[in-house]
Order: C-alpha cells, then sequence, then structure tokens
C-alpha cells in the first residue's frame, strides 16, 4: 500500500542514471526528475500547499510538465490537469470548482490563466514554466502576476514525504464527449493499482512497489518477443498529459524505467523521425494521431523496426488502420485497449502476445485484477455470452467517483462495480467488443442499433477514410442510422458515392440496421482527445 510518489521514487531508486524523459536536446534521468520534483514539492509545502489541495496544470506537454506533476504528486496534491486551449471563462470555472490553489502554466497560454484569475474570486499562485525544455531555469516570463518556476526548484527537496494512498491523485476531468466534463477523483491506490496492472500486462512481469523500490519478477510463461523490457523502453508521449491517457500512460513509462519523449504539438513527420531516431520501442495514443500517421508524407521514408508494441485507446481504431499500421511497423504488435477516466483509465487490452489471436474489432480481455459484466439496461442481470448490453467493471482502478456530484456518483458506482455508460458484448473467449456508448444507440422502430460495428463497416468502403453513425429523428421510426464521412484524399462527393456507401452496408446487414443517409464532411467534429463529438452531429440533424 503506497501513494503514487512511489512510482518515481522508485524508479530513481531502481534506474536512477537512466533517461527519463527527452525533450529536444535536454534530458533528465530518474534521478534528476525525482529531485527537481521534490523541490518543487518542497515550494509548494512552504507556499502552504497540505495534502488534499489541489493543483492545476495548465500547460501543453514539455519535460517541466512533468516536473510540476510529480512535484504536485509528491507533496500530496490533487492534481488538476486542464487542457491549455480552454478560454479563460472555462478555465476559471475549472479552477474555482476544484479549488486548484496553485495553476502551473506555460508561456503560451499564461495570457488565459492570467485573465481567468482577474475574473476569480479565489486566491491563488500562478506559476509559470520556462518557454522550452532548454530554457534555462530562470528564462521565464517575468510578468507580474506569474511566479517563475525556477523560483521553486531553489527550493530544498522534500523530504518525508510518503502520501496517504486514500488521497486524490488526480481530479481527472472527463473528455467531455456527451456532455458538460465531470472531475473524477482518482485516488493515489487507484493510480497506482492501474499502472502496476499495464506495466504488468505488458512488460510479462508483476510489479510490486515496495519502500521505494520497484520489483519485477518474471511472471512464468508470459513473455512474449513483443513484450516491454523494464529499464531498456523508449516511448514518445503525444498523448496529451492533461488526459488521463497520457498522464497514467506517463506513470507507466516511469514505472519500468522507460524514457519517454516528449514534444511540443503532434506533428506526424517529426513523430516518425523521433521514433526512427530514437529507437522508439513502444507507441500509445488515440486513434487519430494513428491515423495522422498512416496519412504522413514521409511515411515510408523511415526505419522503424524499432517499435515493438502499439497500443491505441480513447476511440474505436478501425480494423483497416490495424492492418495498414502492421503493414508499416513490421516488427509490431498492434493492440487496442478500452478504459475511461472513471476506471483511471485501463479496463481491458489485448494479450501482448502475437500467439493469442485477439479477433479484430476486439478491445481484448479484462486486465490483471478487473472483472468485467454485460448486464441488461437496469443492471440487475447479467446477460449470456454475446449478447450486448451494459458495461459493468470492477478492480482496484475503479475510481471514487465525481469531485462534488454525491447523486451522480451514487447512480454510476454501485457496490464496487462501475457503470460505464458503454455498451458492449463478450464472445466466448471473453473478449470484449464494443458496440458504443448507451447515449448513441439508436433505436429504430424499437429495434437496438449499434453505431460502432456499422462505422467500422462504413469505414471499408474504398472511398471513406472515417465515419460516424448517428440516429436521426424520424416521425415513422423513431430514429433512423444516418452516417456521417469522411471522403479519402482524392475521392469527389458525389450522390453515386453516397448511394453506393448505402449499399454497401445494405448489403452487409439486416434492414432495420441499414444506414439510410450519408452526409459527406470535410471533417468529424473532435474532443482533443479525438472523439467523435456525435451530439453536434445529432443537432446538425435537429435531434
Ligand atoms: P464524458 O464522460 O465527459 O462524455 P468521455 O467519455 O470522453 O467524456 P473519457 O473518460 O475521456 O471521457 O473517455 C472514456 C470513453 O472513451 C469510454 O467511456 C468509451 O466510450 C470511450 N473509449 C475508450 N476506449 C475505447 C475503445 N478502445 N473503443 C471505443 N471506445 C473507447
Amino acid at each position: 500500500e503506497c501513494g503514487a510518489d512511489a512510482i518515481l521514487a522508485g524508479a530513481a531508486r531502481s534506474y536512477p542514471n537512466r533517461v527519463a524523459l527527452r525533450d529536444g536536446d535536454t534530458t533528465l534521468t530518474f534521478a534528476e526528475l525525482h529531485d527537481r520534483a521534490l523541490r518543487v514539492a518542497g515550494s509548494l509545502r512552504i507556499r502552504g500547499i497540505e495534502p488534499g489541495d489541489a493543483v492545476a496544470l495548465h500547460m501543453p506537454n514539455s519535460l517541466w510538465y512533468v516536473v510540476a506533476y510529480y512535484g504536485a504528486l509528491c507533496s500530496g496534491a490533487a492534481v488538476a490537469p486542464i487542457n491549455p486551449a480552454q478560454p479563460a471563462a472555462e478555465l476559471r470555472r475549472q479552477l474555482d470548482d476544484c479549488a486548484a490553489k496553485v495553476v502551473f502554466t506555460h508561456p503560451s497560454c499564461a495570457a488565459t490563466a492570467l485573465a481567468a484569475q482577474m475574473e476569480s474570486e479565489c486566491e491563488r499562485t500562478l506559476v509559470v514554466i520556462p518557454a522550452t525544455a532548454a530554457g534555462p531555469a530562470g528564462s521565464e516570463a517575468t510578468t507580474t502576476g506569474l511566479v517563475p518556476l525556477a523560483e521553486l526548484l531553489d527550493a530544498e527537496p522534500l523530504t518525508n514525504y510518503r502520501v496517504d494512498p486514500d488521497l486524490v491523485a488526480h481530479l481527472q476531468l472527463t473528455g467531455g464527449t456527451t456532455g458538460r466534463s465531470k472531475a473524477v477523483r482518482v485516488l493515489h491506490r487507484n493510480l497506482v493499482a492501474n499502472v502496476v496492472q499495464t506495466t504488468s500486462w505488458r512488460t510479462g512481469h508483476a510489479a510490486t512497489l515496495d519502500d521505494g523500490a520497484i520489483t519485477l519478477t518474471p511472471i512464468a510463461g508470459a513473455q512474449t518477443p513483443h513484450m516491454l523490457v523494464p529499464g531498456a523502453s523508449v516511448s514518445i508521449a503525444v498523448a496529451p498529459l492533461f488526459h488521463g491517457l497520457g498522464l497514467v500512460s506517463h506513470n507507466f513509462a516511469t514505472l519500468m524505467g522507460g524514457t519517454a519523449i516528449l514534444s511540443g504539438r503532434f506533428d506526424p513527420d517529426t513523430f516518425l523521425d523521433d521514433v526512427d531516431r530514437h529507437r522508439v520501442t513502444y507507441l500509445a495514443g488515440s486513434p487519430t494521431m494513428y491515423y495522422a500517421i498512416l496519412r504522413a508524407r514521409t511515411l515510408r521514408e523511415h526505419d522503424l523496426t524499432s517499435v515493438r508494441y502499439i497500443g491505441s485507446g480513447a476511440a474505436p481504431l478501425d480494423t483497416t488502420a490495424i492492418r495498414t499500421l502492421r503493414e508499416v511497423f513490421p516488427r509490431a504488435m498492434v493492440t487496442e485497449g478500452y478504459g475511461l477516466s472513471e476506471a483511471t483509465m485501463a479496463v481491458t487490452m489485448h494479450a501482448a502476445s502475437p500467439a493469442v489471436d485477439t479477433p479484430l474489432g476486439s478491445v481484448g480481455v479484462p486486465i490483471f485484477d478487473t472483472e468485467i459484466e454485460i448486464r441488461d439496461d437496469d443492471g440487475s442481470t447479467v446477460l449470456p455470452v454475446g449478447r450486448a448490453g451494459q458495461i459493468w467493471a470492477r478492480g482496484p482502478q475503479i475510481t471514487d467517483g465525481y469531485q462534488g456530484e454525491p447523486e451522480l456518483t451514487a447512480r454510476q458506482f454501485i457496490g464496487g462495480w462501475l457503470h460505464t455508460g458503454d455498451m458492449g458484448r463478450i464472445d466466448d473467449y471473453g473478449h470484449l467488443f464494443i458496440v458504443g456508448r448507451t447515449k448513441d444507440l439508436i433505436i429504430y422502430k424499437g429495434y437496438n442499433v449499434y453505431p460502432q460495428p456499422l462505422e467500422e463497416l462504413v469505414c471499408t468502403h474504398p472511398a471513406v477514410a472515417q465515419a460516424a453513425v448517428v440516429g436521426a429523428p424520424s416521425e415513422t421510426a423513431g430514429e433512423i442510422p444516418v452516417a456521417f464521412v469522411v471522403l479519402r484524399p482524392g475521392v469527389r462527393s458525389s450522390a453515386e458515392i453516397t448511394d453506393s456507401i448505402i449499399g454497401h452496408v445494405a448489403a452487409e446487414v439486416a434492414p432495420y440496421q441499414r444506414v439510410r443517409a450519408v452526409h459527406v464532411l470535410d471533417a468529424l467534429p473532435a474532443t482533443a482527445t479525438g472523439k467523435i463529438r456525435k451530439a453536434d452531429l445529432r443537432e446538425s440533424l435537429g435531434a
């Protein structure tokens, strides 16, 4: 039983001289990262931050982001990661909601943080990190109202800092795909559990954290050529660190002594160049990132054989993309996982072994210590194998619920189980298939139509690059399935194309599942993590 501070402490002890972070030409070893983090933690304490107080991170990914993050975490503060692209009014609401006492910000978004602060009645300190990783400490903008990070790094490192596992580690804002985002209370024990679970799963080693040291014991029979090697892995952190996928994955990299390459804005060509140059061994990200990589100009110009493991999550990865990724990264295993902020991050994953044949389109099986059940709509009955229904999950990564929302928490967190709000089915071998979110279910003349399998089918049409299927209101049927598509480059929109897409689907599905109309868009409206905003699409149909 320990707090998530033990993840970095353990890495600093087990892999002190290994490079933890690389940002451009600047690097920090695990020992250096730990030292910097403890200085930030020490300074936060001097500034009156007590365990349990909230500290917000309002910045794009960078080496200093990770320093500030671990500093806040080690001080026992609840970290509230916030999207830096937020307008000032929304930022103010989020900072006030979580009662943040300190905000770390970056020169590129500091003006928004200052504007939000002007409107707020709460007192808080705004700390600004250097504009670049190399930015020598002290080179931060010295705008009035902003404390440079260098001042915090001058403090003595915090000692005696074991964090209670029952404190909140992250106040994780959900993506807001289905409405206003909510802050999930991810406790230190949840974070440690999910990081240990994912590490064990992907390295084939049982991971334990004890007295600030990490012990990884090989699991008999679990070793495969695709397993990540502790102390030797290299990843690129492209998923935004303000999202659970990015932040929890980062802790996973730390726990196994992996080097994380940080880059600013995601650019597919730079990304491929980094993969090649730094011999990156694994990639984690959302489907939008992989789609962009597959469209990159320099895709075929690089040696991508160092990559052994590719993980995708946050939204469905279409099966055509999975096949192409396998081709482009010839030595990598392409895997998909399913998770949500309410479960820290990961719930199911593909086994990291090509010997275990995960069917295309499945998000894998529950990871260690995790159970899932498919239940009927009111949650009282577990449905038989093969039937689609509500996904419920149980395990040590299921969080404490929503901050300040006891009623909502009571509705979704019941008896140790989380009602995920997603729908899926499980096959005979325990593989989970997501069929869509409950809120996105389409009901056609009383029949349930699941959008995700239809989207996959639409994407197998040669003219289609991306698709989303939603229900359009209909007087006769209640709702009818309608597809929004983005066409492949070079394909012109025409009535023939849309008719052919409708025909392509009709040839494969029961009549009630047919897509009745196809709308062509230049891009699908998406959230920061690449989830399609179906509510916006429905609204455009007058729903
Ligand atoms: P909000 O709850 O505010 O609407 P959100 O659902 O985007 O936002 P997150 O916790 O960021 O909040 O995302 C979790 C959701 O992402 C899951 O509930 C699920 O719908 C979707 N998801 C995650 N992984 C996958 C996957 N592999 N395939 C399909 N959907 C996925």
